[in-house]
Formats: structure tokens, C-alpha cells, sequence
């Protein structure tokens, strides 16, 4: 017997504070991919829908690629695109099917004006349209915030468990044959889930270090009893000002639901025992940077406050200010600044420019920065990298991109699109790297380090301004439930079964 399954994906990560919203520009210019084209742009990555489709290769399956569209994280996503997006994957469902199966890429985190849980409510619509007895399955980044509309149309789902995300193909695999073993009537997997009240720091999402290390290993050990298909920590994303916002767990076992019910209790447990860990005190912009200037090697200094990965604009200056105060050279930084491009694509590589850059969007915390200097080098901003790299992503297109060797020592590269710092290939593809400087700075906080934490000697977490500052207690919350750190109460997991399991 033949299993047709359907993959397809709509992924964005949306910071409800940020001003500007993601309109359906921003996925048609960056991700929008119908078809076979899918094959062809992502099979080579390791991204979620790549896992997807090489689950989908055994002999007794047929993988359908209909849709995915993605757009770097950002403001809520603003009619059309919500209601075009969907509409053309569930009409491509629809057009397509029947499908036994259908294998979905979804962030998780996704808000639109009209749907506030964007992910449940496409899932939802999903489920209308393939029906009750289809399995479906998902794959979510591991900055999901789950809720009852997200699990309950879902047979199957599973999350990154890394962050840097290195797993997304992994993730998507294991959920890839999760699925089709059901098909086989292997297995009967059945879901527990909760909600652990915690938004979680953004400088405490590192899997690699404390307290999120052990979160996971404790997981794993719970994960080895009989008849526990997964168990998956979702860290939340704060900067989702929703009901559902903040860190959850999902168990799967094989029909036995009181088994998935309570490993779910024993993994939340865990973590909310341990929340006084997830709390963080970040250094100062100048803190940083002089730390960083003072180490002989290379130190990345991460812009937390405009976090491109989290939905930072791209354009701060807030440090390349604070360097100059400082007198601190051998610094480089990325600008996105498309307006800058344009009059610096005028100028011949070798010539001197004096130009202001970044500072321009409103959420940005800081003014133009003035650069005076030597045009070095100019590209047309399309790079590769065959990893490791944040999310899986292999191709890159950061638009035409120029960077201007500063008089006093601070380097920027000014790029027309605003794509995270995730791979060192955005400075060797100009013809710089990491070793050429004293301090990288990098507009991410997790994302970065994947790719360049061979290249630099540590990374030191700056407390800059933005819409992704670190300190929670600064962006302007109406719509969260009560949740750690903000208060701290007696909480016990109480996991909820899916109900049309
Ligand atoms: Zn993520």
C-alpha cells in the first residue's frame, strides 16, 4: 500500500511588539516556494521541510510538496498575507488530495490581526479540509507557544530541540516517521501537553549551557521508559504578546495515555522547580564592548535589544555609538540600510565615502551613525553555507551589500535585506571573517553562534535597547497570563490529554 502524504508550511516567527508589520511582500521576496521548487530549494538544507521530505522517500510513500512560505521574523502578520497564505496552501490540499497524510512546517509563534494563534488556527483548517482520518503532522520551532489549537488537530508533533536551532531536519525526520509508522499501524501515538508558565530569557535559551542543558537530558531520561514515543521542551517566544506565550512540554506515547500524562508532568515539574535558574543579568552596552575590546581573540558582542532572528529591524547603531564614546576599534557590524546600498552601489570599490547608515526604523533605539572610510568590497549579497547554521539554512540572499572600512576603525556592512548574523559566510563572501577583528557584533543572541562560535573565543550578551530587549519587564505586556518571572506562585502540572485522540 501507497501512503500519499502532503508537506507543506507557513513559518513565521512574530514579535507583537515590533511597529511594522510582516506584510505578503516580505514571504513572496523572501519564501515562497510552490511545488517541486520546494525540492530544489530546500532538499540540500537542514531545515524542517528538508527532514519532511526525506521522510518521504521509502518505497510505500509518495511525498507531496504543495507549499512553503516563509518570512524572517517580524511584526504581526497583516492582512492579505494571512488570509492569501492560507487559503493557498488549503486550496492546494484540497486540489491535491487525498492525502493519508500530511507533514507540516510551522513556527509555532506565528500572530496575524485576524488570528492570534495563527499556527492553531491554520491547523485547524487543515483538519476541515483533510478530514478526521488523516494523520497529521507538525514540526515546530522550539520558540512555539503551544495551545489547545495547536495539539488538538495534530497526531503527531514535533519540536527543535536545539536552540541554535541544528535539529530542524532531525526534528522534521522523527516526526516524518512517527507519521508514516501510524500509517503502518506501528503505533498509536497519543498526546499530553502543558504549559509551563515561565517566558523564558532569551539569554537562558541556550541548549548547550545551564539551565536548558539539563531541562533536556532530564527529558531524555524520561523519554527511555517503554512506550514513550518523544518528549519535547518548547522554550516560548516572549516577544508574542498572547494568551498562550511561554515555555510547554509535549509527550507522546504509544495508546497509553496516562503514561504520556505523566512524563509530561515529571519533565514540567522539572523545569518549574528549577525557574529561579532561567533568569539572567546581562552587561551594559559599554561593559561589552570594552570586555570585549580588552580580549587578545576574536568576541562577538550580541545586540539583544535588535535580535534580527527574535524580529529586531536589523538597523540599530546603538553599539557602533557606543564604540566610538568608547574609542574602541577593530569593530565590525552589519547595517541593514537598502536606502545607504543604493548610494554606496554608486561608488567604485577603493573610493573614500562618507555616509550616514542604520538608525531609520521607528523601532530602532538609536540614531544614524555616521561612516567615513574606504569602500572595500561590494557583492550582490548571495552566499552559501553548507552549515552548521541556525534553523538548517543553507542558501542566503542578503541583497546587494557593501562594506565601507571606517576611518576610526569600525567597519559596517551595509546590506539591502534583513537577514539574521547566522552565518560567517555574510563576511567571507565580502572578504573579511571574524579573525580580522577585535569584536564582531551580532544582531542575535542564540542564532549566532552556531556558525560562528569556531570563529570567536566567547560571546558576551549586550543589554542594548529594541524590540527584543532583553529585560521582559520592559515591553508593554496586555495580553499574557500569569507568568514567571514576572510573578512566582505555588503552580503543579496538570498535562491535558488531547481530547480527539
Ligand atoms: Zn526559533
Amino acid at each position: 500500500m501507497t501512503h500519499r502524504i502532503a508537506i507543506a508550511g507557513i513559518n513565521h516567527e512574530t514579535n507583537t511588539f515590533v511597529s511594522t508589520p510582516t506584510d505578503l511582500s516580505m514571504f513572496l521576496d523572501s519564501g515562497f516556494t510552490v511545488g517541486r521548487a520546494i525540492v530544489e530549494r530546500y532538499a540540500g538544507s537542514e531545515t524542517s521541510i528538508a527532514g519532511h521530505l526525506a521522510g518521504c522517500e521509502g518505497d510505500d510513500v509518495v511525498g507531496v510538496p504543495l507549499l512553503y512560505a516563509v518570512a524572517s521574523p517580524g511584526g504581526i502578520i497583516a492582512d492579505p498575507a494571512d488570509r492569501y497564505l492560507s487559503d493557498q496552501l488549503l486550496t492546494a490540499l484540497r486540489n491535491g488530495g487525498p492525502f493519508d497524510a500530511v507533514l507540516l512546517t510551522l513556527h509555532g509563534a506565528a500572530v496575524s490581526k485576524r488570528a492570534p494563534d495563527f499556527d492553531g488556527d491554520l491547523l485547524q483548517s487543515v483538519r476541515d479540509v483533510v478530514g478526521p482520518d488523516a494523520i497529521i503532522g507538525v514540526t515546530l520551532d522550539m520558540h512555539a507557544n503551544l495551545s489547545a489549537s495547536i495539539v488538538e488537530p495534530s497526531d503527531v508533533i514535533t519540536v527543535y530541540q536545539t536552540n541554535p536551532h541544528i535539529d530542524a531536519k532531525d526534528a522534521a525526520r522523527r516526526c516524518a516517521d512517527l507519521v508514516l509508522d501510524t500509517l503502518r499501524g506501528r503505533f498509536e501515538p497519543v498526546i499530553a501537553w502543558t504549559s509551563v508558565p515561565i517566558a523564558l530569557h532569551i539569554a537562558a535559551q541556550d541548549t548547550s549551557r545551564e539551565p536548558m542543558r539539563s531541562f533536556l537530558e532530564h527529558a531524555r531520561r524520561v523519554s527511555e521508559q517503554r512506550g514513550i514515543l518523544s518528549i519535547d521542551i518548547v522554550e516560548g517566544f516572549p516577544y508574542a504578546d498572547v494568551p498562550q506565550m511561554g515555555m510547554g512540554v509535549i509527550a507522546m506515547a504509544d495508546r497509553d495515555r496516562s503514561l504520556a500524562a505523566r512524563a509530561a508532568h515529571q519533565v514540567a515539574s522539572h523545569i518549574w522547580s528549577r525557574r529561579g535558574e532561567t533568569s539572567q543579568v546581562l552587561s551594559t552596552p559599554e561593559q561589552s564592548l570594552a570586555e570585549a575590546a580588552a580580549d587578545p581573540g576574536t568576541v562577538m558582542v550580541l545586540d539583544v535589544g535588535d535580535n534580527i532572528g527574535g524580529g529586531g529591524p536589523g538597523d540599530s547603531t546603538a553599539l557602533l555609538h557606543a564604540a566610538r564614546a568608547l574609542g574602541i576599534t577593530s569593530v565590525f557590524q552589519t547595517v541593514c540600510d537598502p536606502a545607504a546600498v543604493t548610494k554606496l552601489a554608486e561608488c567604485e570599490p577603493g573610493r573614500q565615502a562618507t555616509i550616514m547608515v542604520g538608525g531609520r526604523h521607528p523601532d530602532s533605539p538609536a540614531a544614524p551613525f555616521e561612516v567615513r572610510g574606504t569602500i572595500r568590497a561590494a557583492s550582490d549579497g548571495l552566499f552559501e553555507d553548507a552549515g552548521p547554521t541556525h534553523d538548517g539554512d543553507r542558501y542566503f540572499d542578503a541583497g546587494p551589500s557593501v562594506l565601507v572600512e571606517g576611518d576610526d576603525g569600525i567597519d559596517v556592512l551595509v546590506a539591502t535585506n534583513r537577514i539574521a548574523n547566522t552565518t560567517v559566510a555574510q563576511m567571507t563572501a565580502l572578504g573579511v571573517s571574524p579573525a580580522d577583528y577585535s569584536v564582531v557584533i551580532g544582531k542575535g543572541v542564540n542564532g549566532p553562534r552556531a556558525s560562528f562560535g569556531p570563529h570567536v573565543v566567547r560571546f558576551i550578551e549586550a543589554d542594548t535597547p529594541g524590540p527584543t530587549a532583553a529585560g521582559l519587564d520592559v515591553l508593554p505586556y496586555l495580553r499574557r497570563q500569569q507568568r514567571f518571572p514576572f510573578e512566582d506562585w505555588e503552580w503543579t502540572p496538570d498535562p491535558r490529554l488531547r481530547v480527539s485522540q
